[in-house]
């Protein structure tokens, strides 16, 4: 990691700064190898001089969440990763109008609304990660989108803040459409009042459900390929075989044949190849192309100077 830049972080932003995080920290796989920098930015302000920085030096960046649609590389991001948790903040005005930063955890922003009497999330009940994360991903469960209750999103890009109407991300499953090095900080959404104890209920049913559909034996990040146009991810890979097959430390999961697990002491190559293995085999067998929903990021091991010297 470039000294310089080093220093002009740890000096002119404030936040917290670590150095050589281990980024299996950070997700919900537990794997991943060290981040050169992780930096937690103290506001907006501090957020936008730290991108400054970063990007005069050439280093590369990248935003994380609750790291749980995350795969990181065995050889760790050879960058500065910049994490929100001081991004959260949550104002609840009236009229079904809520504004969430993006460092909220979801389900914490989903326990508000409905104690609100605010509905249209709460089948998201339980989807772990952050607001800025489910906007991206425009996470989704049953009939409910996180994009489709979204008004406008503050969008850091280069090096202005601007609010951007729902209309331009164009949102769809699991996409929103954003610039490469886009950072979301808040989202402003439009809710539905509803009746408060039918939302807890609804709530309570979700996070019930969820409790016995994510016992998968061990870590994951969720589904791990998108569904193809009226096919399910998961019966394509159980009709191919998958279920309970490994390579080294991960294994598709034997109760959802889309999660991949971390079964004990996986490396990011073990899920990768696997990973690979199964999108060859799915589209040998069946024709189907499967498309990851999970994003991989960073370096293989051993690989990759990043902004050294930059
Ligand atoms: C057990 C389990 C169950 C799950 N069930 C579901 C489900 O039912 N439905 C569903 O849709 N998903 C599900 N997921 C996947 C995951 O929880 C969602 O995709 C979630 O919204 C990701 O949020 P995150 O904060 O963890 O994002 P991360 O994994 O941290 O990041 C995801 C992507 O978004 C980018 N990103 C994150 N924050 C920002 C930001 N502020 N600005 C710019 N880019 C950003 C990252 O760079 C990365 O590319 C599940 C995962 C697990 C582990």
């Amino acid at each position: 990691m470039d000294r310089r830049l080093l220093d002009e972080l740890a000096h002119r932003c404030r936040g917290e700064l670590l150095r050589d995080e281990p980024l299996w920290r950070h997700t919900s796989w537990q794997v991943g190898g060290p981040a050169a920098v992780l930096f937690r930015p103290a506001n907006h302000v501090d957020l936008v001089k730290a991108v400054r920085l970063i990007d005069a030096a050439g280093c590369p960046r990248l935003v994380i969440g609750g790291g749980s649609n995350l795969l990181v590389r065995d050889g760790g991001f050879p960058g500065v990763v910049l994490e929100l948790p001081d991004f959260n903040v949550v104002r609840i005005a009236g009229d079904g109008l809520v504004e969430a930063e993006a460092g909220v955890r979801l389900n914490s922003l989903i326990k508000q609304l409905v104690a609100a009497g605010l509905g249209g999330l709460e089948a998201l009940a339980g989807i772990p990660g952050s607001v800025g994360g489910a906007l991206v991903m425009n996470a989704g469960a049953g009939s409910q989108e996180f994009g489709r209750v979204v008004e406008a999103v503050e969008i850091l890009s280069g090096e202005t803040f601007a609010w951007r109407p729902a209309a331009e991300l164009a949102f769809a499953y699991r996409h929103a459409r954003l610039a490469p090095g886009d950072i979301v900080t808040a989202v402003r959404l439009r809710l539905v009042p509803g009746d408060p104890e039918l939302l807890q209920a609804a709530y309570a049913e979700r996070i019930g459900h969820r409790r016995q559909a994510h016992a998968v034996g061990g870590p994951s990040a969720g589904s791990v390929f998108k569904n193809p146009p009226g096919q399910k991810a998961w019966e394509l890979i159980a009709g191919c075989g998958w279920q309970g097959r490994s390579i080294g430390g991960a294994r598709v999961s034997e109760r959802h044949a889309n999660f991949i697990i971390n079964a004990g002491g996986a490396m990011a190559a073990d899920i990768e190849a696997l990973i690979e293995a199964i999108r060859s085999d799915v589209e040998r067998q069946t024709g189907v192309r499967l498309e990851a929903e999970v994003r991989i990021v960073g370096a293989p091991a051993a690989t990759g100077p990043g902004c050294e010297g930059a």
